[in-house]
């Protein structure tokens, strides 16, 4: 076996697989573009103390999911991004984005990393696709965020998708209903699993989210969020259903749906896909106005996005065999080389067919004529520009139609112009 291989919970894509996530990040671009949201990209790694801030000291990315490193025994520690909204708000609160218009949407497409235990649709290093909507999280804009994340799966062909969605309400709401979560679970300390113990204390609301079948009948009868909300709360969540509604956009209330961060508020959802395994989750999101202040603004942020896993869309869309459709990026030309002594000048040919803006093959390794032509059908080459002494001597190549093998003898030039026109029609397809 190799000495070196890919670290575990990281994967290699080679290029049959790299088409399909072009096509995927082509997808979500253009919605985003569709719902005017316009692309940031922020750096892999920033302080720790951002995430360890952002995300909340009590939850569990920062106990056991983050690289961190410290370059310099002096100097503060650093942090591969286990998540986006952190360094995307960041990035605002440091350019005073919102100083310039009041209200901006940005999405992104990044590497995050996560020291997490890897298992199948866990990885260490993973991909995300989201939105991050600043500087209003109205009803309206909640609603528009979900509705752009739902289109580019519906645009994507996605079937069987469950959209689950809940109310965290707000600050004083959640401080009433945690108080009553741990009255409710404190007698019951000693059948607590570990993780839930840890939790009562700092974070009850993530009991609500144990994955741990034991635990399953105490949290079903614990209290519910939802009888803890005012008013407002409870007309502000409505009001975004009836927007969904409006949309066609099925969902399911699940009371006990709470995203792991303490930021959050109001609306929070997630998107599960049925043909995950234990990992069903596909992509969640909600409003975070609390954010900002965490990250020392000196007041909240309205602010809802959303993060959808590359890895476990592109299995589900794998599983839905819904890749078919893909073309493959094949050379329109491929120049094959008679004798080798014409190598350098089918080289220079090839040149300035690139230069026209026609993809080229050439071979560079000095095959014989049997194995270009081999290599030509492998890669699907549409054409075949043979070269041969004769050509080489009066001007005129003969150029083959890789598909109904039809033949024409052309000059270069007139080679040229009929690929550059060839050309044109396949960047329309
Ligand atoms: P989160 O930021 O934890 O809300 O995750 C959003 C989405 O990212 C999830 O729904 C998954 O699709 C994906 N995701 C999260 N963690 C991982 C991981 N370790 N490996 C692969 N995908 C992940």
């Amino acid at each position: 076996m190799l000495y070196y291989q890919s670290v575990k919970g990281t994967r290699d894509i080679f290029p049959e697989e790299v088409v399909r996530w072009h096509y995927v990040e082509e997808v979500v671009r253009r919605h985003a573009f569709l719902y005017g949201f316009r692309e940031i990209r922020v750096p892999v790694f920033e302080y720790t103390d951002l995430f360890q801030r952002g995300i909340g000291a009590t939850t569990d990315i920062v106990g056991k999911e983050m690289f961190s490193f410290q370059p310099d025994p002096q100097g503060r520690s650093m942090t591969l991004r286990p998540e986006m909204t952190a360094g995307v708000m960041r990035a605002a609160l440091q350019k005073n984005l919102l100083s310039l218009a009041p209200v901006h949407k940005l999405f992104y497409i990044g590497e995050l990393f996560r020291k997490e235990r890897p298992q199948a649709g866990r990885q260490r290093q993973f991909t995300q696709f989201g939105a991050e909507l600043l500087g209003a999280s109205s009803p309206a804009a909640v609603a528009e965020v979900i509705t752009l994340m739902m289109q580019v799966f519906e645009a994507l062909g996605l079937k069987n998708l469950k959209l689950r969605i809940n109310t965290l309400g707000d600050t004083d709401d959640r401080l009433r209903y945690r108080e009553a979560l741990q009255s409710y679970f404190a007698p019951f300390h000693a059948t607590l699993d570990e993780a839930s113990k840890e939790r009562l204390e700092k974070n009850p609301l993530r009991i609500l989210d144990s994955k741990n079948p034991a635990m399953q009948e105490l949290v079903a009868g614990a209290p519910k969020l939802y009888d803890y909300l005012k008013a407002s709360s409870l007309q502000e969540f409505e009001k975004v259903l009836l927007y969904l509604g409006e949309r066609n956009i099925a969902y399911d209330i699940d009371h006990r749906l709470v995203r792991g961060l303490d930021y959050y508020c109001h609306t929070a959802f997630e998107v599960t896909s049925a043909e995950l395994g234990a990992q069903d989750a596909i992509g969640g999101g909600g409003r975070y106005d609390a954010l900002a202040r965490e990250l020392g603004n000196s007041a909240d942020i309205p602010a809802v996005g959303f993060a959808v896993g590359m890895e476990r869309l592109l299995i589900t869309m794998e599983k839905q065999g819904l890749f078919g459709a893909i073309p493959v990026k094949s050379p329109l030309v491929y120049l094959v080389v008679q004798q080798q002594e014409l190598a350098d000048h089918a080289m220079q040919l090839a040149w300035q067919l690139r230069q026209a803006g026609v993809s080229s093959e050439i071979d560079l390794a000095a095959r014989s004529m049997k194995a270009q032509m081999r290599e030509a059908n492998r890669m699907q080459a549409s054409f075949a520009l043979f070269i041969g002494a004769t050509e080489y001597a009066t001007g005129s190549y003969a150029l083959k139609n890789l598909a109904t093998s039809e033949q024409i003898t052309l000059t270069f030039d007139e080679v040229l112009h009929f690929l550059q026109e060839h050309s044109a029609r396949q960047l329309l397809d």
